[in-house]
C-alpha cells in the first residue's frame, strides 16, 4: 500500500456504503425549504441553491421532506388507548397518515403500535423522517472550524472544536508524515 501510494488514503469508492450521488451529510446539514427552487417529481431531482456556491441539481432524497402530500382524511386519536381494540388497530395500521410538520405520507407499523400501547405514548403526528431529522439536529453538531496546523502552521479546516476537545490539530501532510 505504501509503494502504491494508497497508504493513508480513503477507502476506494467501490467499498462506499452510499451511491455516488447520495450523501450522509444531509441529516447534520439539512437542506432548508427556502433553498429549493425546483422539484422534478418525475425524475426524482431537485434544484437547490447552495448559497455562495451557486445552484446544484440533487437527487431529491434530501429534499423529500418538503414534498407536500394531500391529507388522507384519517383522523388520528389523541389517546393511544383508543387503539386497544383490534378493529381500531387494523384501521390505523392500514391508514396513510400525513405528517403535521412536513405533509409527507407515513404509516405506523404493528411493532411500533405495540410499543406505543405498551408505554402509553400517543401515536406520533410527525413522520419518521421528520422525527429522525429533529433527533439528528439535536445529536450532531458538525461545524467546520479553521485553525492553523499545530505542527507547521498551515491553515486547515476540521470538524474538531479545539476549545471543546482541547486537542492538537495537524494538517494532512504533518499527520501522514508521522504515521508513515
Ligand atoms: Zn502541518
Amino acid at each position: 500500500m505504501k509503494a502504491d501510494g494508497e497508504w493513508g488514503e480513503h477507502f476506494p469508492m467501490m467499498t462506499a456504503l452510499f451511491t455516488y450521488y447520495d450523501s450522509y451529510s444531509y441529516p447534520p446539514w439539512p437542506i432548508e425549504e427556502e433553498q429549493i427552487s425546483y422539484i422534478d417529481r418525475e425524475n426524482g431531482l431537485a434544484e437547490v441553491d447552495l448559497g455562495g456556491e451557486g445552484k446544484t441539481i440533487l437527487h431529491w432524497r434530501p429534499v423529500l421532506e418538503f414534498v407536500r402530500d394531500e391529507a388522507s382524511g384519517y383522523e388520528l386519536a389523541d389517546d393511544v388507548r383508543d387503539y386497544v381494540g383490534e378493529d381500531k388497530q387494523k384501521e390505523l395500521l392500514n391508514a396513510v397518515l400525513v405528517c403535521d410538520k412536513t405533509s409527507r405520507k407515513y404509516r405506523i407499523q404493528s411493532r411500533e403500535l405495540y410499543f406505543y400501547l405498551k408505554h402509553n405514548i400517543a401515536i406520533p403526528r410527525e413522520s419518521f423522517h421528520a422525527r429522525h431529522t429533529r433527533r439528528m439536529k439535536q445529536l450532531m453538531r458538525c461545524d467546520v472550524h479553521s485553525y492553523n496546523c499545530d505542527k507547521c502552521g498551515k491553515e486547515v479546516q476540521t470538524v474538531y472544536n479545539k476549545s471543546v476537545d482541547g486537542r492538537e490539530v495537524w494538517c494532512g501532510e504533518c499527520y501522514q508524515g508521522v504515521i508513515m
